[in-house]
C-alpha cells in the first residue's frame, strides 16, 4: 500500500459531491445525502488486470483493490466466489435462450450474500478500532454479523423484527450474539438502531458503516463478470430489500468497464420484489422517480423493508439501464422456489423465489427478450425459510420395511418401473 487508506480516496456525498474523511460516518451534513467510498482508479488501473486477478485465491478478495479497506482483510477472508451455474433446464422452462444462476445460497459461512457485505464492514470496523459490532436486520444480516463477529472475537448486538423465521433466529443465537427482537417492522428496528448508533461507540454495519458495507455487494457482480468469461450479462435480475445490492451490481459493471476488464456493452438491470412489500417496483411500474413507503406483509421477510434506503437510487439504475421492476405474490414466490429446485437442484429461500418468479414474468412479458441471456441473483438459502414451503412440497409416503409394500406403493404411482424388468 502506498498510502494509509489503500486505494480509497475519501467518502463522498452522492448528492453534492462534498468529501469526508474515511471514518465511521454515512450522511452528508449539508443535504443528508448518503456517503459513498471514492477510489483512486488511476492507481488501481496500474496494478489490477485479468491476469493478476486470476492468479489470486478464489474468494471475493481477489478484487480487493475495489473494496474499501486500507489493509488486507481480517474478517471473512474466505467469503465469496460462489458458483455461477448455467441453468439450461430452467432456461427451457422459462422460455429464454440462455440463463445463469449466481448461487449465493451457498456463500460462506452463513449461506447468503450478506457474508460479502459483512466481511467488508467488519474488516473495516477492526481497522477503525471498534470492539463491538451491530446491525439492524431482516434476518440474514443478523446471521452473518453474529457468525463473522464470533470468528473475529468481536462482541455483536443484532436487532431484528420479533416475528422472523425460527431458522434465522437460531442462526443468530448459536454464535453467542446478543439478539434483540423488536416488536415492530424492520423500519422501526432501523430507526431505533440509528438512535443507538448515535449514543454508543459501536460499528453498526448498515448504519454508520454503511458506505463500506454496501461496497461488499459489488463482489457479487465482479464474480458474475469474471465467471461469464469477462463480460457483462445482457440482463441481470436482482431482488431488492433496501435496493443496495441492485445498485452495487450496476456499479461493479461500470467499474470493470471503466478499467477495461470487460468489453464495452449495454446491460439492463431488473429489480424484483414481493407484492406484499413492493415500494420500489410499484414506483418503477408507475414511471415514478420516488417511492411511497409501505407496511410489509409477505413471506419474503428478508426483503420486507417498507422504506428502502436505496430505493431512489435503485429506481435510477433501472431507468438508466432500461431495466424493469416487477413483483410476485406469496404463491408465485413458492412456485419460484420449486421451479429452481426442480430444474436446477438449488434450494433458495423466499428471496430467491422472488427473483425466479419475477424473471418468469419479465420473460413472459417479453421485457426480457426470449432470444437473450440473463443472470438471476440467488441471494439466500432455503434451509433458513423451511416454513414458507413445508406445506407445499408434498409429503413422504410411509411403508413398513417390506418389499411387497414398496412394490404396492410403486404400482400405485407413476414412477419408473424396476430397473431390470
Ligand atoms: C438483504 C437481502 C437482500 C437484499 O438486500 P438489499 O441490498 O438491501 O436490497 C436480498 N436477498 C436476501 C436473501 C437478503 O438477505
Ligand atoms: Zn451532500
Amino acid at each position: 500500500m502506498s498510502n494509509s487508506h489503500g486505494y480509497m480516496k475519501a467518502l463522498k456525498c452522492r448528492e453534492c459531491g462534498r468529501e469526508y474523511p474515511l471514518s465511521a460516518t454515512h450522511v452528508c451534513e449539508f443535504d443528508f445525502g448518503p456517503l459513498e467510498v471514492a477510489y483512486d482508479y488511476e492507481r488501481i488501473r496500474a496494478v489490477f488486470d485479468r491476469k493478476s486477478i486470476e492468479s489470486r485465491p478464489q474468494t471475493m478478495w481477489r478484487y480487493r483493490e475495489l473494496l474499501p479497506l486500507a489493509e488486507e482483510p481480517t474478517v471473512g477472508r474466505q467469503v465469496g466466489y460462489t458458483p455461477l451455474v448455467k441453468a439450461d433446464r430452467l432456461a427451457k422452462r422459462l422460455g429464454i435462450r440462455e440463463l445463469w444462476v449466481k448461487n449465493d445460497a451457498v456463500n460462506y459461512p452463513t449461506l447468503s450474500f450478506k457474508d460479502r457485505v459483512v466481511s467488508v464492514a467488519l474488516s473495516r470496523s477492526v481497522e477503525l478500532g471498534f470492539k463491538t459490532v451491530a446491525c439492524a436486520s431482516t434476518g440474514n444480516l443478523a446471521n452473518s454479523v453474529a457468525a463473522n463477529a464470533a470468528a473475529a472475537g468481536l462482541e455483536a448486538f443484532v436487532f431484528i423484527p420479533h416475528d422472523l423465521e425460527n431458522g434465522k433466529v437460531v442462526n443468530s443465537l448459536v454464535y453467542g450474539a446478543h439478539v434483540v427482537g423488536i416488536r415492530g417492522h424492520y423500519d422501526e428496528v432501523n430507526r431505533l438502531c440509528a438512535e443507538i448508533a448515535g449514543k454508543y461507540p459501536w460499528a453498526f454495519v448498515n448504519v454508520n458503516m454503511r458506505p463500506y458495507y454496501a461496497e461488499g455487494s459489488k463482489s457479487m457482480g465482479f464474480e458474475i463478470q469474471e465467471q461469464l468469461g469477462w463480460r457483462i450479462p445482457e440482463h441481470t435480475v436482482v431482488c431488492m430489500a433496501s435496493g443496495s445490492l441492485l445498485t452495487k451490481i450496476h456499479k461493479s459493471y461500470q467499474e470493470f468497464s471503466k478499467l477495461g476488464l470487460v468489453p464495452e456493452s449495454k446491460w439492463k438491470i431488473h429489480g424484483a420484489q414481493a407484492s406484499g412489500c413492493s415500494p420500489i417496483t410499484t414506483a418503477q411500474k408507475a414511471g415514478l422517480d420516488f417511492f411511497k413507503p409501505v407496511k410489509p406483509n409477505t413471506i419474503a421477510k428478508s426483503l420486507a423493508i417498507g422504506t428502502p434506503a436505496d430505493g431512489f437510487y435503485a429506481l435510477k439504475v433501472m431507468k438508466e439501464t432500461g431495466g424493469h421492476g416487477e413483483d410476485v405474490t406469496d404463491d408465485e414466490i413458492r412456485e419460484g422456489i420449486k421451479l429452481l429446485a426442480e430444474c436446477e437442484g438449488i434450494f433458495a429461500e423466499t428471496a430467491g423465489g422472488v427473483t425466479v418468479g419475477v424473471a418468469r414474468k419479465l420473460i413472459q412479458q417479453e421485457k426480457i427478450p426470449r432470444d437473450s441471456s440473463a443472470v438471476l441473483c440467488i441471494t439466500g438459502n432455503g434451509l433458513k425459510t423451511l416454513d414458507a414451503v413445508s406445506n407445499h412440497v408434498g409429503a413422504t409416503r410411509e411403508i413398513r420395511p417390506s418389499l411387497r409394500e414398496f412394490e404396492a406403493l410403486l404400482a400405485g404411482s407413476n414412477h419408473p418401473q424396476t430397473v431390470n424388468a
